[in-house]
């Protein structure tokens, strides 16, 4: 991290810095999963036990947009692919080593179960989002390939304007998710501000390929209100494009520097973007396969198989804004 001032102020939001550009966060829910044993809606909709995900990010500091909603920092970031970066083995280990100090402490917490924690010292899965554009470290290739050989299960969130690494990932995540957060080009400038005229253009060439990739891919819809809630018909027929296994309209979070360029009334309540995931799924031909009320989240997808990862499968109860849909 070149920036002093900069590390001093990650470190102060708790991230735990790693080498020159990335950085380890404990999530809310990792805490949650340790303490009281709840698992965030990815342990609800794809199996992963959140306290055994480690959330990362290779890029720091480095991101194409500016999106008003994102948390963090912005002013000072890299919008190109790294020239000088950290190697992936190393990145790796170090991110390891970054997760079991922030989890160390736990360990003492009459409410923590202790099989539990020993478990959350040996992680699973690897959700390289955060913050920052991950694309934008070069060595993506070889560090998913190193958590796959490691046993490592990986979610790669990108914003989707970096087509050609879309198209050069070898290995691929275990699922990829790329952000559609805008409905048209319009909405997609005011809201993301991007650093390139043909950010929006890169977009749509990425949804063409994400079409063919064989992983599990989802678009996810971050919903702002007042922004780009609404358009239901113009976000199916983007979906359409890239065909994904699921889809995820999730409503904006009220967190981090997001809170000096948006307002608490830009915070859509669960109902109004399980609104939206209806209409949604009535246009595109999905199914409202599922809902996370606490992370104002739902899941759409093709099919109701298959939507664990191997080894994770859960018993879920139906929920009644299936039941509405039906
Ligand atoms: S793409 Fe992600 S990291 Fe970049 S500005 Fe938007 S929300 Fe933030």
């Amino acid at each position: 991290m070149g920036d002093q001032d900069l590390s001093n102020e990650l470190a102060g939001q708790g991230y735990q810095l790693v080498g020159k550009h990335s950085a380890v966060k404990m999530c809310y829910w990792t805490r949650e999963s340790l303490v009281r044993g709840r698992d965030c809606y990815k342990g609800r909709f794809y199996g992963i036990e959140s306290h055994r995900c480690l959330q990362m990010s290779p890029a720091i500091d480095s991101c194409n947009l500016h999106c008003r909603f994102c948390w963090r920092n912005q002013g000072w970031e890299n919008d190109e692919v790294m020239a000088e970066y950290d190697d992936p083995e190393g990145l790796l280990d170090r991110s390891i080593d970054a997760q079991r100090r922030i989890l160390s402490g736990f360990k003492g917490d009459a409410a923590v179960d202790l099989d539990r924690w020993e478990a959350s010292q040996r992680p699973k899965h690897i959700a390289i989002s955060l913050t920052g554009e991950p694309t934008l470290y070069p060595k993506m290739n070889r560090f998913l390939e190193l958590c796959h050989e490691r046993g490592i299960t990986t979610f790669l969130v990108t914003n989707g304007t970096n087509p050609d690494a879309l198209r050069a990932l070898d290995p691929l995540p275990t699922q990829l998710y790329v952000s559609v957060t805008a409905p048209n080009p319009e909405v997609f400038r005011r809201l993301t501000l991007p650093a390139d005229e043909h950010a929006w253009d890169h977009l749509l060439e990425s949804l063409a390929i994400v079409r063919d990739l064989r992983t599990r891919r989802v678009i996810r819809h971050t919903l702002v209100k007042g922004w780009n809630l609404g358009w239901v018909d113009r976000y199916a027929e983007l979906d359409a494009i890239a065909r994904p296994d699921f889809i995820e309209p999730k409503g904006y979070v009220y967190m981090g520097k997001s809170r000096q360029r948006l307002g608490r009334d830009h915070v859509p309540s669960h109902e109004e973007v399980a609104e939206f995931a209806r209409r949604l799924a009535r246009r595109s031909g999905y199914l409202l396969l599922d809902e996370s009320p606490d992370s104002k989240v739902l899941l759409l997808g093709l099919r109701a198989e298959g939507r664990f990862l191997p080894g994770q499968e859960r018993e879920l109860a139906p929920l009644p804004v299936l039941a509405a849909v039906a």
